[in-house]
């Protein structure tokens, strides 16, 4: 039986770990995590008997036969990989889950196919998708490595998807995500404009949300606080899709769409949005659906005083 390893345990990493760890137990023989933040790692192993704590990406590499990563971007993924590279056992499977643009994830699979089966699969659903394990995957990879990557993303995922070769899981990320961060945006202004007039924003996403107007910015993850729970907007926009990396997705999309000649106005308006919260201290770190507040003005009460 193979042994799991499990590289970054973040606001995504910790739940699908902890789906992995708990829905995988008969088909592996072990369980290695490594997080360069120390007390996530500690977290995981006290709350999963049997989870032990890897001392490097080169300690996953050296010990597991599926490694899966969940970390913040291209960089990181390429430092990772890096580091694994020598230490790869032969045949492995690595399966990185991180949203990284389509031309690192090229780079760092062929980095390691002479040895080991590579995937780039993204995913969408958020931590509420993570922790459910309804997580959609976006696999990119030949086919034999898709169909051994499967039943361990099965885990984690609902919607395991291939879409193509190395790289293009990646490519359907960042369109999506491209139409999230245009999407938040667009709810956040109309929900702005209807309370400005007037309207109680509960009864106008609930009018919206059986429109046309309806999408998953309105009806999973509303931006005005006290429209739904269990959302960032009703705990002060702590956890969730932090501003960082929704705006590195931007960022990805809107450099691929340069490459390609593609005309992004949408994106590139929502962009500026997210980059102008990114400069203001004290929301930096929030979740990405605070453009509301931004919008509306109301993020005041987060900015940090000097
Ligand atoms: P996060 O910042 O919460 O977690 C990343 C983790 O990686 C952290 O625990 C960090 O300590 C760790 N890390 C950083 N560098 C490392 C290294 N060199 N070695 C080992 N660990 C390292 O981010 P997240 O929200 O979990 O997102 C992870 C990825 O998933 C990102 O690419 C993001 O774009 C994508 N994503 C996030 C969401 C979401 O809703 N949060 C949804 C879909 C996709």
């Amino acid at each position: 039986k193979p042994v799991v390893g499990f590289i970054g345990l973040g606001q995504m990493g910790r739940p699908m770990a902890s789906n992995l760890f708990n829905k995988t137990a008969a088909n592996r023989a072990g369980f290695v995590v490594f997080d360069v933040f120390d007390g996530a790692v500690a977290d995981f192993t006290k709350t999963h008997d049997g989870a032990v704590r890897a001392s490097s990406p080169a300690d996953v590499a050296a010990q597991a036969d599926v490694v899966i990563t969940m970390l913040p971007s291209s960089p990181h993924v390429s430092s990772v990989y890096e580091q694994m590279a020598p230490a790869v056992r032969k045949g492995a499977l690595l399966i990185d889950s991180s949203t990284i643009d389509p031309a690192t994830a090229r780079r760092v699979a062929k980095s390691v196919l002479d040895k080991v089966d590579a995937v780039d699969a993204p995913v969408s659903g958020g931590v509420g998708g993570a922790t459910a394990g309804t997580l959609t995957f976006m696999v990119g990879g030949t086919k034999p490595a898709f169909d051994r990557a499967n039943p361990w993303l099965q885990a984690m995922g609902k919607s395991i998807v291939h879409c193509g070769d190395n790289g293009n899981g990646q490519v359907a990320k960042i369109c999506n995500n491209m139409l999230l961060g245009s999407t938040m945006a667009a709810a956040a202004e109309t929900m702005n404009l209807g309370v400005k007039m007037g309207m109680d924003p509960k009864l106008l996403a609930q009018i919206i949300n059986t429109s046309s107007g309806r999408c998953w910015s309105t009806d999973t993850y509303n931006p005005v606080p006290g429209v739904m729970a269990n959302v960032p907007s009703s705990r002060d926009f702590e956890g969730g899709f932090a501003v960082p990396l929704m705006q590195k997705d931007m960022g990805l999309a809107l450099s691929a769409a340069q490459d390609v000649k593609a005309s992004v106005p949408m994106a590139a308006a929502a962009d500026q949005l997210y980059k102008n919260i990114l400069a203001t201290p004290g929301l930096e770190k929030k979740d990405f659906s605070v453009v509301y507040e931004w919008l509306s003005g109301l993020f005041v009460r987060f900015v940090r005083k000097p």
